[in-house]
């Protein structure tokens, strides 16, 4: 065992990990485009993004450059009364690319506290108002985070038992199809007409990562929020794993008509660079802040909040994320994930295949349910990782989210390994 590998087991406490199971760690020492290189030499090739964060690549040249000069000018700065041209520039930036209803830009640390500050303002603006709302509706087997509030709107499963009776009560409704929509709806509408307490509705649109990359329609979101917000009930969409491009379009909500009164943004937002959370919003609900009472003022921020270096390596994925050859590599891996999808769909190993945008998902069929504990998932990563592949299978669902500077060969390699995988099961 190398020293850092034993230094590692004596001092470190690994995130969601089960601590007597689980294999040594894989000592990383470098990172280079698509790939990790660790301790033993090994070019490991990374599609999942390293949890879902990267964009363009690891140590991307340019982001590296633009950082560096940012850390040579002001590292950081207080938020409170001060501000900075990064984060000024990047908010102006990102309003740009948000949906049209989006007016307000307010920054944190990573997207457990996009979400706490999406649900706060959602609570401050009914508080503000002098109306009592409280509750909030939120998917079934959603994933928002690991604070309090996200764990509260989260399902109600593994992740959470310990913490299960701190946590405020949520109405959780399934994810819509065309089978349940209309009856999701009139459900909705009755609870709306009976209880006044509802005060706001949260949502991973389209893909929700960490239940298993489950997919749903853009016309059945849109039909939820249509009538949450004719009922003046607030609309959060956690875009922290959907956004920069992962769906196939800048955001998942650009799928939808109806636009989200509060927008999430965390993972890709520095391009996998640098911890960074946005939580963006529509003006009315900002303009509920804006009062002479200094009691209704919005009490939340952070130490770090709106740090320039994160805002620097933010804008510095934006630029890239505007250019055209990005786009070609996103419509490329979409392309690609389509075809393989259509090629295994019925497959003899597989319960289901599916694909949004760079995101595909495979569920191997097991003798287990399909959930988080599944232990299909450390033999699958063992694999894959001898054949030179980082994934992190959820259970026994397997899905890449590569960055997308992964090449034509390079996923087609991964595809191969993927068959060679289901055909010895
Ligand atoms: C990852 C994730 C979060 C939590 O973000 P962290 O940066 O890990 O705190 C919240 N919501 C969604 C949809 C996520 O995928």
């Amino acid at each position: 065992m190398s020293s850092i590998i034993n230094k590692d087991q004596q001092h470190v406490w690994h995130p969601f990990t089960h601590l007597k199971s689980a294999e040594t760690p894989v000592h990383i020492v470098k990172g280079e485009g698509a790939y990790f290189y660790d301790a033993e030499g090994n070019k490991l090739l990374d599609v999942i993004s390293s949890w879902w964060v990267n964009l363009h690549g690891h140590c991307h040249p340019y982001i590296s450059q633009k950082i560096s000069e940012q850390l040579h000018t002001l590292e950081h700065a207080i938020f409170s009364s001060f501000t900075h041209e990064p984060a000024v520039t990047l908010a102006e930036r990102l309003i740009g690319h948000l949906p049209e209803n989006q007016s307000k830009i307010f920054y944190s640390d990573n997207g457990s506290t996009a979400v706490e500050v999406g649900l706060k303002m959602v609570l401050q603006y009914w508080h503000n108002k002098g109306i009592q709302k409280k509750k909030f509706i939120a998917f079934e087997n959603a994933y928002h985070g690991d604070t309090f509030g996200g764990m509260s709107v989260g399902a109600r499963n593994v992740f959470n038992n310990a913490f299960e009776n701190l946590l405020f009560d949520v109405i959780h409704i399934p994810l819509p199809d065309e089978g349940n929509i209309e009856q999701l709806k009139d459900t909705l509408q009755t609870w709306f007409t009976n209880h006044n307490d509802i005060a706001g509705f949260i949502f991973e649109p389209l893909v929700q990562g960490a239940a298993g990359m489950l997919m749903y329609e853009a016309k059945y979101l849109d039909d939820l929020i249509a009538i949450c917000q004719n009922n003046k009930i607030i609309c959060i969409a956690d875009e922290v794993m959907t956004g920069f491009g992962r769906t196939g379009n800048f955001f998942a909500s650009d799928y939808l008509t109806q636009q989200p009164d509060i927008i999430c943004l965390s993972k890709g937002l520095t391009g996998g660079f640098m911890p960074l959370g946005v939580t963006s919003c529509a003006k009315f609900i900002y303009d509920a802040c804006v009062c002479d009472d200094k009691t209704k003022t919005f009490f939340h921020g952070h130490s770090y909040t709106a740090n320039p270096t994160a805002c620097s390596a933010a804008l510095a994925s934006l630029d890239l994320m505007e250019k055209e050859e990005t786009w070609q590599q996103i419509k490329l891996i979409s392309e690609l994930h389509n075809e393989f999808v259509k090629k295994h769909i019925g497959h003899k190993s597989l319960s289901d295949i599916r694909s949004k945008g760079t995101i595909i998902a495979l569920e191997i069929k097991t003798e287990e349910h399909t959930h988080y504990l599944n232990r299909a998932s450390e033999s699958m990563a063992s694999y894959f990782l001898k054949h030179g592949i980082i994934v992190r299978p959820l259970g026994n669902v397997l899905y890449l989210i590569p960055p997308y500077c992964i090449t034509e060969s390079e996923l087609k390699s991964v595809y191969t390994t993927i068959e060679d995988f289901l055909n010895q099961l």
